[in-house]
């Protein structure tokens, strides 16, 4: 057993208080196909069924200063079936992963619902954000549209059920831009959204080209915020098979990355200041890294744009992007708060994907203050996403 692990068990049974991503794969972005065994055997092949180690008990409640603190996980995914069979037959399949049957949580299978809550009790989260993880970007417009529109009713009816459980990132058909803002518009009027899911690029296109711009500047206009979530980096697909699921483990943080640095690099952030973006898995590599950053363009201007002048740093910005928590050991997220600002990391689990089943004990066990503790645990969050009286 890993110390890290015995810690935890240690931890839980101790009684004390306090502590991954993803199911997509390379291929066709991830997406999930009619065939998907997860689909398929969704509440019949437990082998992929995930509980939590401690499901069943309820995690006391996270008590700072004398204040509870409401447990935000701003990284939480699902699927539901009616949109799924929208795919293509010959789409790929997802990857195997534990937790793949519990993605599915239509709000007519309350079973489904209550075991999530559960699995969320025993990890002490009070709420998640729900989101939805990409399979409609190469879609033609009417499907992309009926895609979207089933997800996003579905994930009303499960806020509806449980509103003080469960929120929403939407879903848009980020392709067509004036369909996404439409979506995004229409979705927005419901408090259950907080704003929308987009992936590390739209079908290859990144977040930084101009024909995407009117999108940020109505998630701006609305004060929504954006959660982006990577796909594995597909156009490395060859160099990341083998042994490892190397697509998750060095796919997923470089897509989310590349992501980011383009944003950066090519002023989105400059033109858009008051776009709010959260991004996962504690922004990839770019928080380990990122003064290499502020050195590029001195080094090799010919690399860089002389039309582009950024009004900062790159690093700088780190400081108004959002990333979830999810980097596994108290010194990574030292490390990135040490970065970014405690003001700008937010719990994010992969649930239910069980990548982080201990985050309250995560950020528990980091050399934070009490304050920054209480911050990245939910109140950044609240505060970001307007999420209230939990
Ligand atoms: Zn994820």
């Amino acid at each position: 057993m890993g110390s890290r692990r015995l810690f935890m068990k240690k931890v839980a049974a101790t009684g004390i208080t306090f502590c991954s991503c993803c199911i997509l794969d390379a291929k066709a972005q991830y997406a999930p196909g009619k065939n998907d065994p997860a689909l398929k055997d969704a509440g019949n092949d437990k082998s992929l069924s995930h509980r939590h180690p401690l499901a069943g008990t309820k995690h006391k409640p996270v008590i700072i200063n004398g204040r509870r603190i409401p447990v935000i996980d701003t990284h939480a995914h699902c699927f539901f079936p009616e949109a799924i069979a929208l795919l293509p037959a010959n789409a790929n399949l997802n990857a195997a992963v534990k937790g793949g049957p519990n993605h599915y949580i239509p709000v007519s299978d309350d079973a489904a619902l209550k075991s999530r809550i559960e699995n969320m009790d025993a990890k002490g989260v009070d709420m998640e954000v729900l989101s939805i993880n990409n399979f409609w970007y190469t879609m033609d417009r009417e499907t992309a549209t009926k895609v979207c529109e089933i997800n996003n009713r579905n994930l009303a009816q499960v806020c509806a059920a449980y509103p003080k459980r469960f929120s929403a990132f939407a879903c848009i058909a980020t392709q067509f831009p004036d369909l996404a803002i439409q979506q995004l518009e229409e979705a927005m009027k419901n408090p259950c959204f907080k704003g929308a899911t987009i992936q590390a690029n739209v079908a290859g296109v990144e977040h930084a080209d101009p024909r995407f711009h009117p999108i940020w500047a109505k998630v701006e206009e609305l004060g929504a915020t954006l959660f982006i979530h990577p796909q594995g980096t597909p156009p490395l697909a060859a160099r990341l098979k083998g042994n490892g699921w190397m697509t998750n483990t060095i796919g997923n943080p470089l897509d989310t990355t590349i992501a980011l640095q383009h944003l950066i690099y090519e002023g989105v952030f400059d033109k858009f200041p008051n776009l709010k973006v959260i991004a996962a898995h504690g922004g990839g590599f770019l928080g380990s890294y990122a003064p290499r950053m502020d050195h590029s363009c001195f080094i090799s201007p010919a690399n860089c744009n002389p039309d582009i002048v950024l009004k900062k740093k790159p690093t700088e910005y780190l400081n108004q992007i959002f990333f979830d928590a999810l980097v596994f050991t108290p010194e990574a997220l030292r490390h990135l708060v040490a970065q970014v600002g405690a003001s700008q990391v937010v719990v994010g689990t992969d649930s239910p994907i069980p990548w982080e089943e201990y985050p309250i004990e995560h950020v528990m066990s980091t050399p934070l203050t009490n304050a920054q503790k209480a911050a990245i645990l939910g109140d950044n969050a609240s505060k970001l996403l307007k999420i209230r009286n939990l």
